[in-house]
C-alpha cells in the first residue's frame, strides 16, 4: 500500500521490453537497421507519452525520471532567463513541493533567483487570490504540483496558469504531474502548462525513465551536452527499455483510466471510512473533493508513525510516513506542517497509496491489522491517554 512511492511492473510493459532486453540492442543513432529499430520504438513511446497528456509528441523529451524533468525544467529555465539577460529573477513555488522542486529552487538561489512561497490552506489546497498577489514584473517562473505526493491534494492548476499568463504571457509555468499521472485525465492544452513532468515507475513501468513535456513555443535550455539526442534537450544514448516499457504503461494507463480510477476511489474511500470508523483519534489529512483516487492519508493520535511502520511492516503492510525520496533526510512532513498540523499530529500520521492490485481483503486486512497495533502502540505509551 505504497504505490506513491513505486509501483509494480505490469505484465505486458515487461512484454513488451524483453525484445529490447534480450535482441535489440541496437544504439538509436546509429543508421543500420539495428539502430532504425530501435529509434522507431523510441519514436513509438514518444507517441504513447505524448497522448496520456494531451501533448504532441515533439514536446515530449525522455529524462531519467521525475527527479531530473523537474531539474530540467526549473534549470533549464532559469538558464534561458540568464542568458538572454532577463531581469525576472523571482521564482513561485508552493510550500507543499516535492523535494525536487524545494531544493532544485535552492539551488537556483545560487545564482541570484529569489524565491516566494505560496502558502496553501488546511487542506493543502493553494488559495488563488493568494497566489495572484505574488506575481510582479520580476517573476519569471511559477511552479506548482498538480497532485500532493503525501496528501494527494490536487491543485486548480489551468485557474493558477490562466492568472500568471494573463499577468504576463512569458512568465514560464511549470507543473509536476509526477503523482497525478496515470491517475487523473491530464490535458496540457487545458492546464496551459508550459512544462510538466512524469515519471514511469509510478505508473506501472520500469524505474530510471521519465518525461518532460514542454510547449512547442517555449524554450528552455539542456542541461547534460553532448551528442544531441532528445532534439539536444537531453543528450547521451537513450534507456530504450526504459523507454520502451514507459510507452507502454502510459498506453495501458491510458486506455484503462476510467476504470482505474473509478476502483482506486471506491478502495480508497472503503478505507478511510473503515480506518475512521473503526479507529478512534483518527482524522483524514487533505481535502476530500480534490484528491487522488489512491490517497489516504491519516493521524493516529497518540502514535509514532514511524514506529507504527515499522509495526505494519511485521505484518507484511507496507505504507509510509510521507515521500519515500526524502526518507533518508529524516525530516518530518513540511507538507502537514504548512497544512498547520502540530508536532503530535504529524509525527502520528501515515500514508497508504493504494494500487490497482491491491484487493478489498488487503483493505479489510490492513483495518485489522492496524487496529491491534495502534491498540498496542498507545497501550505502551506512558501518557495512556483514551481516545474516543
Ligand atoms: N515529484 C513527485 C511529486 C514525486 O512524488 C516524486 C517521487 O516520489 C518525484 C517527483 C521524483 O520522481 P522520480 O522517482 O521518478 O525521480
Amino acid at each position: 500500500m505504497d504505490n506513491a512511492a513505486s509501483t509494480p511492473l505490469n505484465k505486458a510493459v515487461i512484454n513488451e521490453m524483453l525484445p529490447f532486453i534480450k535482441n535489440d540492442y541496437g544504439n538509436p543513432s546509429s543508421v543500420h537497421e539495428k539502430g532504425r529499430k530501435v529509434k522507431l520504438a523510441i519514436q513509438n513511446s514518444r507517441k504513447r507519452v505524448a497522448r496520456l497528456i494531451g501533448a504532441n509528441s515533439s514536446e515530449i523529451f525522455f529524462t531519467s525520471g521525475g527527479t531530473e524533468s523537474n531539474n530540467l525544467a526549473l534549470k533549464g529555465f532559469c538558464e534561458y532567463l540568464r542568458e538572454t539577460n532577463e531581469q525576472r529573477k523571482q521564482i513561485i513555488i508552493s510550500t507543499i513541493e516535492h523535494d525536487t522542486i524545494l531544493e532544485t529552487s535552492t539551488f537556483l538561489k545560487k545564482y541570484g533567483f529569489d524565491i516566494k512561497f505560496l502558502d496553501v490552506d488546511s487542506h493543502g489546497i493553494v488559495e488563488p487570490s493568494c497566489f495572484k498577489n505574488l506575481l510582479n514584473e520580476k517573476t519569471g517562473l511559477v511552479s506548482i504540483m498538480l497532485a500532493n505526493n503525501e496528501v494527494g491534494t490536487i491543485q486548480p492548476i489551468s485557474e493558477l496558469s490562466k492568472i500568471t499568463h494573463d499577468f504576463d504571457k512569458n512568465i514560464f509555468f511549470h507543473t509536476d504531474a509526477v503523482q497525478g499521472a496515470g491517475k487523473i485525465p491530464i490535458d496540457v492544452r487545458d492546464l496551459d502548462v508550459d512544462s510538466l513532468s512524469i515519471s514511469s515507475h509510478k505508473i506501472y513501468g520500469p524505474k530510471g525513465v521519465g518525461a518532460l513535456y514542454i510547449k512547442k513555443s517555449r524554450k528552455i535550455h539542456p542541461l547534460i551536452h553532448g551528442g544531441g539526442q532528445e532534439s539536444s534537450m537531453r543528450s547521451g544514448t537513450e534507456n530504450v527499455y526504459g523507454i520502451v516499457g514507459f510507452g507502454k504503461a502510459a498506453e495501458i494507463s491510458l486506455k484503462n483510466l476510467k476504470k482505474n480510477f473509478d476502483y482506486l476511489r471506491s478502495s480508497r474511500d472503503y478505507l478511510i471510512k473503515k480506518i475512521l470508523s473503526n479507529i478512534p483519534g483518527t482524522s483524514l489529512n487533505g481535502s476530500y473533493e480534490a484528491r487522488l483516487p489512491n490517497n489516504v492519508n491519516i493521524t493516529f493520535l497518540g502514535v509514532n508513525g514511524e514506529e507504527l511502520i515499522v509495526k505494519l511492516d511485521e505484518h507484511g503492510i507496507e505504507a509510509s510516513t510521507g515521500s519515500a525520496c526524502s526518507t533518508n533526510k529524516q525530516k518530518s512532513s513540511h507538507v502537514l506542517k504548512a497544512m498547520g498540523l502540530d508536532y503530535e499530529e504529524i509525527s502520528g500520521s501515515i500514508r497508504f497509496s493504494l494500487g490497482i492490485q491491491n484487493t478489498k481483503e488487503e483493505l479489510d486486512k490492513t483495518v485489522e491489522i492496524l487496529s491491534l497495533v495502534i491498540a498496542d502502540l498507545r497501550d505502551r505509551s506512558p501518557f495512556k491517554i483514551k481516545y474516543q
